[in-house]
């Protein structure tokens, strides 16, 4: 099963993806936690992204495709794969369709998960990452069981530094304009399905569940 999750930022996509991964024995891939390693491990590529992450921007287009369309071709992604946060534009899901027409693939599912850019600004203001392990959480919605402290593998948890008020609202303006298109790219191809993302966590994965079946 090959699924896309689509969404503003901060709608759900990482938690949803995470138990998507998890149920149907698929790799979760995410662009923005392969960037956040690459710029925890201080690599070239981490160096580059991190001038356009801080400001909210998008990372340019060729840092991102080659990237994803070489993860999706590892023994582990054979049986599908959940992409999180790509494609983000037209002419990266243009190459990503490009790329699996030559391999013979398709997306099955582009999920949409929707949520209204008012809930959104709680929901950023109260994430904290684990930058170790990529895991998320919620201060009210999702709180990990010791305050600040990773249940996965015990690391601190922090506030991203693009999940600040003020890069927040930036962020939204470049989702509205740039990856908002992607619902009607992907609906035009018949895989686009759309969840309401303002529900209660597991409530979002029953709607997510229906889609994929059992
Ligand atoms: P969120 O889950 O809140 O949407 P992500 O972790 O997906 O955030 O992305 C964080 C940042 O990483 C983005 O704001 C952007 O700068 C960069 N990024 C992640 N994925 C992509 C992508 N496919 N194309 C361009 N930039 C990306
Ligand atoms: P995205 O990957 O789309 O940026 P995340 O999955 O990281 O979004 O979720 C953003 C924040 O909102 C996190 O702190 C997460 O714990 C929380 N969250 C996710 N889904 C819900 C939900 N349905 N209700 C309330 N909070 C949620
Ligand atoms: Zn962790």
């Amino acid at each position: 099963m090959r699924i896309i999750m689509l969404g503003a930022p901060g709608a759900g996509k990482g938690t949803q993806a995470k138990k998507i991964a998890e149920k149907y024995g698929i790799p979760h891939i995410s662009t923005g936690d392969i960037f956040r390693a690459n710029i925890k491990n201080g690599t070239e590529l981490g160096k580059k992204a991190k001038t356009y992450m801080d400001q909210g921007l998008l990372v340019p287009d060729e840092l991102t495709c080659d990237l994803v369309v070489d993860r999706i071709q590892k023994d582990d992604a054979q049986k599908g794969y959940v992409l999180d946060g790509f494609p983000r534009t037209i002419p990266q899901a243009e190459c990503l369709t490009d790329a699996l027409n030559k391999l013979g693939s398709k997306i099955d599912f582009a999920i949409d998960v929707d949520v209204p850019d008012e809930n959104i600004v709680n929901r950023m203001s109260g994430r904290r990452a684990c930058l170790k392990c990529g895991a998320t959480y919620h201060v009210v919605f999702a709180a990990p069981k010791t305050e600040g402290v990773c249940d996965a593998c015990g690391d601190h948890l922090v506030l991203r530094d693009d999940d600040k008020p003020e890069t927040v609202q930036k962020r939204l303006d470049v989702y509205h304009e740039q990856t908002q298109p992607l619902i009607d790219y992907y609906n035009g191809q018949g895989v686009l399905k759309s969840v309401d993302g303002t529900q209660k966590l597991e409530d979002v994965f029953q709607a997510v569940v229906a889609i994929l079946g059992e």
